[in-house]
């Protein structure tokens, strides 16, 4: 049976430590402050918004939302964006997708400063993960590190093997994971007899958003399995991309969904919005 890995007790007691960060700030008279921008009015996205301004609240983060009419023009969110790069009170902005496909995401994602991009989806702040410079890391891979981290899995010489390729999930995780010296295999939709992949891996990541689509038959024996999906199954429970009850029984470690993953992932940006805060103060 695996070790479960608890991202729920994780994120809080991260949480914790940033509170403390962040009263520091404020003895200083330095009050940190997200704002988040989203356009429409995406169910799915209202709920990760309300979980993001709860912990800000609990962490003493001001939050600050900006609900944009899903007909808004690029012009009007872009101009918006640029009001908050040049307001010193807002230490970091982040902009929730989707948003409606006639509007241009990454051109939105590149004029958020590099400075307040919390999310780490700036393209220089993309660079500089690549290069292995101190950056702002985009949360979901950054969460997934820490956990690595607290649990003692260590990444050195280890066969990673991360299905899918998104640029806020994958895509970042290969280059953590590289940086961490494991070698590293990336699969996606296209990738030819998956399952060869995935039994290779020491430590398998599933970041694809299909309802239990890792079995067991594709998991090496004592394998992390790290599941980031987030999906409801025929019953309308949350489920992740893992068949978790199964694959429990063959993994070393693994995340459950929900209460793995997720929690560690809004942790993480709390933890670039007081890093953030305290760049821009010191
Ligand atoms: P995307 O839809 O952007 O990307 C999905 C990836 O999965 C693509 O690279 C796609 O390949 C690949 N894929 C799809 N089907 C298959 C298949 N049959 N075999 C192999 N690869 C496949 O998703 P995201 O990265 O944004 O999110 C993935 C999941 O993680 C979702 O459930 C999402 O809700 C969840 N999520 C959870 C977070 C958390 O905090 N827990 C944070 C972010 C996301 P291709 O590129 O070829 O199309």
């Amino acid at each position: 049976m695996a070790t479960i890995i608890d991202g729920k007790k994780l994120a809080k007691e991260y949480r914790m430590k940033l509170k403390s960060r962040c009263d520091d700030l404020k003895n200083k008279g330095i009050n940190p402050k997200l704002a988040v921008i989203m356009v429409g009015n995406d169910k799915a996205s209202q709920v990760y918004v309300k979980n993001k301004s709860k912990a800000c609240e609990e962490i003493g983060i001001i939050f600050e939302e900006y609900l944009l009419d899903e007909n808004i023009k690029q012009e009007e969110l872009i101009n918006l964006i640029e009001k908050l790069n040049q307001d010193d009170s807002v230490n970091g902005i982040l902009l929730q997708s989707p948003i409606p496909s006639n509007l241009d995401i990454n051109e939105a994602f590149q004029k958020i400063s590099p400075n307040k991009d919390v999310d780490g989806f700036n393209p220089l702040n993309v660079g500089k993960l690549a290069l292995n410079q101190d950056t702002f890391v985009s949360c979901t891979p950054y969460g997934i590190m820490k956990m690595f981290e607290a649990y003692n899995v260590d990444l050195t010489g280890k066969n990673v093997t991360i299905i899918g390729r998104s640029n806020i999930v994958g895509k970042p995780l290969i280059q953590c994971c590289l940086n961490k010296n494991a070698t590293v295999t990336v699969c996606h939709s296209k990738t030819k007899n998956l399952k060869e992949h995935t039994q290779n891996a020491d430590i398998l990541i599933v970041a694809i958003g299909k309802a239990k689509f890792v079995t067991e038959d594709m998991v090496k024996d004592g394998a992390v399995v790290i599941d980031v999906g987030i999906n409801r199954d025929e019953n309308g429970k949350l489920t992740g991309d893992v068949d978790f009850e199964n694959v429990e029984k063959k993994a070393s470690y693994i995340t459950p969904v929900p209460g793995g993953v997720g929690p560690m992932t809004i942790a993480m940006l709390m933890n670039n919005v007081i890093k953030a805060t305290e760049n821009s103060k010191f």
